[in-house]
């Protein structure tokens, strides 16, 4: 009986550990070029539009399957991972130089972070810091709703990328959130774990994420309102 305890007991450790996501995973403050759980595009066949680009390695053969499936249908049609980890560290860069340009128009730090918010995330706050999440051939959506080549792209890519486990995080139709971006697709099997977790940490211990973003204006701005908005609000698809 003690011995089945034991198991019991062990097994339930385990699978509680296996489940939890360490803080500086969810905040990005890590190196995914040394970690053990990612893989460099370079070494996939997968077209990347810059060396560097890491991902998970289930996410990187899942996209894998997506993009092969996609040529197959589609050849001609340039399907390239433009973005995909971003660790906080390289999301702080792209935050300050955008804070450093606006906020001299602004002369606001909450209208500052609201303009950046409408197509970039505070560091600490990104999806891209999971390694489950990618930008796809263009960051502009006046490629996928008037080139031809990227109307056929969204099509497809709405068509067919749940059937690789992905879905399209800043879809049309949310309250609030980032503006849609037909680029930027989301692998939901992980992806959900890691949001789950953000939910959990933010109610039960806050501080422990605040305390961590430390970037331009995060003291003049109402922090915590805007992880949840834009952290949270994401399409359902993606829960
Ligand atoms: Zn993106």
């Amino acid at each position: 009986m003690k011995k089945i305890l034991f198991f019991l007991l062990l097994n339930l450790t385990f699978t509680t550990m296996a489940e939890t996501i360490p803080l500086n995973k969810l905040i990005g403050q890590f190196n995914e070029k040394t970690d053990p759980n990612f893989v460099a595009l370079d070494s996939t066949i997968l077209p990347v539009n810059k060396p560097g680009m890491y991902l998970q390695k289930e996410v990187a053969d899942q996209l894998t399957k997506a993009y092969q499936d996609f040529k197959i249908a589609h050849p001609n049609i340039p399907f390239i991972v433009v973005s995909a980890t971003r660790n906080y560290a390289y999301q702080n860069s792209i935050w300050q130089n955008k804070w450093d340009r606006l906020f001299k128009k602004l002369k606001n730090e909450p209208k500052t972070a609201q303009e950046i918010l409408k197509y970039s995330s505070m560091p600490g706050t990104s999806r891209h810091h999971w390694g489950t999440d990618v930008d796809i051939t263009s960051v502009s959506s006046d490629y996928f709703t008037q080139d031809p080549k990227g109307k056929i792209l969204f099509q497809w890519l709405q068509t067919n990328m749940s059937k690789y486990g992905f879905c399209q995080s800043f879809n049309h139709g949310r309250k609030g959130g980032y503006q849609p971006e037909e680029w930027h697709w989301s692998y939901q099997p992980i992806a959900k774990k890691f949001l789950a977790q953000y939910k959990k940490i933010l109610a039960s211990n806050e501080k422990s994420i605040i305390n961590q973003l430390t970037f331009a204006g995060y003291n003049k701005i109402k922090l915590r309102d805007l992880i949840e908005e834009y952290v949270f609000d994401v399409n359902p698809d993606c829960y």
